[in-house]
């Protein structure tokens, strides 16, 4: 069977699973670039759009495909592909998020931009605000002029959403500038082409001839002193010449390690802005608004269960979304919260891992086994204290994203030592119930309080 083939029957079938309005999105919008005997090459538009499918949609399609060709499959991301203008569906329906004024039609995203990144599907709350209202300023729309801005935070926090709205209200509003978003990443990959190209000066008046310089994810110039040195030269003639200029970063600019202090107090010469870990109203207001853009609407409840349980990023906030949109398309059934707890158990896990820390662990096995912190981490090794320890690295293997030698460092051991403890302990508990019931109740515990 020819690629093509392969392609269109996949996609036949995956219409048939997903609702019309997901398969739109995100199926529709891939172009098949290669397929081979294990490995499929999809284009799609941008970074957000395949980090997207790989995680709500890459088990469904590499089900499709094998259904239809028969064997397992890898796939791989290409960026910077369009699917060709569909001419034959006047009739789609506009989304109920899509502004349907005059304006809004003739919306052209900016380069780089996701579209649905613009300031109106920015949900403002206490922990985004100054940042939202500085970004505003920055094109014009609040009364903050503060030039350069610095916007730190998390992950998932809505820095880059940010940027990329800035990127659009700039090439509205100001449509004879040059409006440069660009990820610092790929502003190295240029740089770094424009010298194997010989075409160096290339790459400087591009970037120096902006209006708008927005660059997401700035700690990445963090030890590239010959970047640095580009980055430093480009900003200078920029700001001097009072053009605007957005750095986002996830951390502020004194923490980024490797960072000359030249660049650093360039950095916060105008205004620096954190984002705060979205709190409990906010991460709902999100997901109220996610849930706008879709046809199957969830109770009150449901919505409050994601936002009271998924606490760290927005990112995750929408995967649990679109996780039982995606289930509960797939088999029309009502979404209850127990339902809804066994859907997204994989997310509320990791929720519980990247919250826990190994000294709460230390401390609870301590606590446990009536013992000290010191105990655990220090030299002694009489086997009061020898299981109990095994015990602990055993769980931070499981119930945090440490690496071994990290876990190692945090015991003054080595990681030949934990992999050892870990092992052991996974022995011990198959055969050994009332091992294995201590720690069920140790994990349960840990669970709660991460
Ligand atoms: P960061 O760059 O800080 O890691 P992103 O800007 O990529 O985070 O945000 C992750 C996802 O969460 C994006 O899909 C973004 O649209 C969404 N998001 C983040 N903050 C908000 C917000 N305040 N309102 C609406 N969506 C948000
Ligand atoms: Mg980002």
């Amino acid at each position: 069977m020819n690629s093509e083939l392969i392609w269109k029957q996949s996609k036949r079938f995956l219409r048939k699973i997903l609702n019309a309005e997901i398969y739109e999105r995100w199926i529709n919008g891939i172009v098949p670039i290669s397929i081979s005997d294990d490995s499929v090459e999809m284009g799609v538009p941008d970074e957000f759009f395949a980090d997207w499918l790989h995680t709500h949609f890459e088990d469904l399609i590499l089900d499709a495909l094998k259904k239809v060709a028969g064997n397992d499959f890898t796939i791989s991301y290409k960026t910077g592909f369009f699917p060709e203008e569909r001419t034959a569906k006047p009739k789609k329906k506009r989304l109920p998020q899509e502004n349907t004024s005059d304006n809004a039609v003739k919306f052209s995203p900016a380069p780089n931009c996701h579209s649905r990144h613009t300031f109106s599907n920015f949900v403002v709350g206490p922990e985004n605000q100054f940042a939202h209202a500085a970004a505003m300023g920055i094109v014009g729309t609040s009364n903050i002029s503060a030039n350069p801005l610095f916007i730190y935070g998390g992950t998932g926090l809505g820095k880059t959403h940010l940027l990329q709205a800035v990127a659009h209200e700039a090439t509205q509003s100001y449509p004879d500038s040059i409006v440069e978003y660009i990820s610092c990443e790929d502003f190295l990959n240029l740089y770094v082409d424009s010298l194997r190209m010989n075409r160096h000066s290339d790459f400087r008046n591009r970037f120096r001839k902006a209006d708008f310089l927005l660059i997401d994810d700035i700690h990445f110039l963090a030890k590239k002193t010959q970047l640095q040195e580009e980055f430093f030269n480009t900003f200078n003639r920029l700001h001097n010449e009072d053009k605007k200029i957005i750095m986002t970063s996830d951390k502020r600019p004194s923490e980024i390690n490797g960072l000359e202090t030249r660049l650093v107090s360039r950095f916060v010469s105008g205004l620096t802005v954190d984002i705060q870990p979205l709190g409990v109203e906010t991460r709902l207001a999100i997901l109220r608004k996610k849930q706008e853009e879709h046809l199957i609407k969830f109770d009150n409840e449901i919505l409050s269960f994601i936002a009271n349980n998924i606490v760290s990023n927005v990112r995750k906030l929408e995967g649990a979304l679109t996780r039982l949109l995606t289930y509960s398309s797939l088999t029309g059934k009502r979404i209850t919260v127990e339902l809804a707890e066994q859907i997204l158990s994989p997310l509320l896990e990791e929720e519980t891992v990247s919250r826990l820390s190994v000294d709460m662990i230390q401390k609870k096995v301590a606590e446990y086994f009536d013992l000290r912190v010191s105990d655990l981490t220090g030299n002694k090794r009489p086997k009061n204290i020898a299981i109990p320890r095994m015990i602990a690295m055993y769980l931070c293997r499981k119930m945090t994203s440490k690496s071994l030698p990290e876990i190692g460092d945090s015991f003054a051991r080595n990681h030949a030592t934990v992999i050892h403890a870990v092992n052991r302990i996974k022995e011990d508990r198959a055969a050994n119930e009332s091992l294995n019931r201590s720690l069920a109740l140790l994990e349960r515990q840990l669970q709660q309080q991460g």
